[in-house]
């Protein structure tokens, strides 16, 4: 069956309900096929990915030697029964190789289908750690505004935004939401704040007081994302994460990194927790650990919760889906592209050079407040006043990324406030000329 543009639109308005779009929306861009870092759709548009999918397309689109290795393993073994009793060949040999990137002590790997799936599992490991170790009241999780941490009751819960919980209630008891590190909004943390070490000194003690009040006791685990893409790309002062460590430590509270969008290469090492020299208890990863080619997601697990986890009749959480052969075999061979083709470090040099690109093309716009990146995560704050720093009031009919979809075939994804790049890894200098050229073409005409 071949469907024609206009017939493929129609049906999908018919019969698909898109997460965040309402009813009434009449447009849509159906994506037939991509390559590097261009997309084309069924009216045969180009398009510039400047978001890598939904932060995830490390190695770029349309890749067949990806496509080959799914190919071999689907027909050798696609898949069988339960991962508690059966292992396979390649979740054993993507274990073992994620171990060794990881840093210590994280030496062990729980498999899941996606982020969300990982995020409701690391904070029922957390709760579990305790439970065996004979501290049951430890069920609180400390969580952040601004986070966004998946779909999941739990992660929902953790979630630093209204929307993922007006309407869904009731929600997870006992998580309780921190004030989150977003050094450009200094007022956040009070009049004296100037410095990002105000802004950490202002954090930790808050951190001193939530636990105080909870009590140290009660507490499971500090979830938070090393730095919080959903909420605007929001980056902490260097010292933040490993202060924050170091209080969580000396009350027996685990540490859980949501690495889901900051994992395998997007900030130039393997792991944020790397770029951050902090070492958590737990790490989520998903999306970048194949690349979006098949949907995986794996935690790295500390070994201490392993130990604990692994006591009698063990972690009794499986999924249907836990190491799928597939899914593990595509991820070795994306790992093996970001690391043949060199993907940390040239995230760390193309991430600099669109910075730079971004700053002298907008930086001077009167409604872009500040540009900050760490390797290939980027946004572009959008202010009405750069001296107040008060947001740009932004129209839902005509938000700027739609307007530079629309206007310049660059896909660019707002968040909050900001427009938000988290482009493939392999993007050129001109890709990324292009995308901060259609920013500008458009931020200059927005007031
Ligand atoms: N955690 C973070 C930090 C994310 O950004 C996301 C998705 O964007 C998730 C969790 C959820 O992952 P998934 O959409 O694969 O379920």
């Amino acid at each position: 069956m071949t469907l024609d543009a206009a017939e493929l639109a129609r049906l999908d308005r018919a019969h698909i309900i898109h997460p965040y779009l309402p009813g009434t929306a009449t447009e849509r861009v159906v994506m037939t096929e991509g390559a590097g870092c261009r997309l084309t759709d069924t009216e045969g548009r180009s398009y510039l990915d400047a978001t890598g999918g939904l932060w995830l397309a490390q190695i770029g689109h349309g890749r067949t030697d990806l496509a080959d290795v799914a190919h071999e393993q689907m027909k050798k073994l696609e898949y069988f029964t339960s991962f508690w009793d059966f292992s396979n060949e390649r979740a054993i040999e993507l274990a073992s190789r994620l171990a060794e990137l990881a840093p210590d002590p994280l030496n062990h790997v729980y498999y899941t289908s996606g982020g969300s799936e990982g995020v409701e599992a690391a904070i029922k490991m957390a709760r579990y750690y305790h439970h065996r170790r004979g501290e049951s009241s430890r069920t609180w999780i400390l969580a952040r505004s601004k986070a966004y941490h998946g779909v999941g009751y739990g992660g929902s819960s953790a979630a630093g935004f209204p929307l993922y919980q007006e309407g869904f209630a009731p929600m997870v008891p006992h998580v309780s939401h921190l004030t989150p590190p977003w050094p450009y909004r200094t007022e956040l943390y009070g009049d004296q704040a100037a410095t990002p070490q105000d802004v950490t000194d202002f954090l930790i003690r808050e951190l001193e007081e939530r636990i105080a009040e909870i009590g140290p006791g009660n507490i499971a685990a500090m979830v938070g994302e090393p730095i919080m893409g959903v909420g605007g790309m929001l980056v902490p002062p260097a010292d933040y994460w490993p202060r924050v460590r170091e209080v969580l430590d000396r009350h027996g509270i685990l540490l859980i990194f949501d690495e889901v969008v900051t994992a395998y290469g997007r900030v130039g090492e393997w792991f944020a927790a790397q770029y951050f020299d902090t070492t958590p208890d737990i790490i989520v990863t998903a999306k970048g650990i194949t690349s979006g080619y098949v949907p995986l997601g794996a935690l790295l697990v500390g070994d201490h919760v392993a130990e604990a986890l692994l006591r009698e009749q063990g972690f009794p959480m499986g999924y249907t889906y836990n190491g799928h052969p597939v899914a593990t075999a595509v991820a070795l061979a994306n790992l093996d592209v970001i690391e043949k083709e060199g993907l940390l470090a040239r995230a760390t040099a193309m991430g600099a050079f669109l910075h730079a690109e971004l700053q002298s093309q907008l930086g001077e716009l009167e409604v872009v407040g500040e540009v900050r990146s760490v390797g290939m995560m980027l946004a572009v704050e959008l202010v009405a006043d750069k001296a107040t720093r008060e947001p740009l009031p932004l129209d839902p009919e005509r938000m700027p990324h739609d307007v530079i979809r629309r206007e310049t075939g660059v896909i660019v994804r707002d968040s909050a406030h900001s427009l938000v790049l988290s482009p493939p890894l392999i993007m050129t200098e001109a890709e990324a000329k292009e995308a901060a050229g259609a920013l500008r073409g458009v931020l200059e005409r927005t007031e």
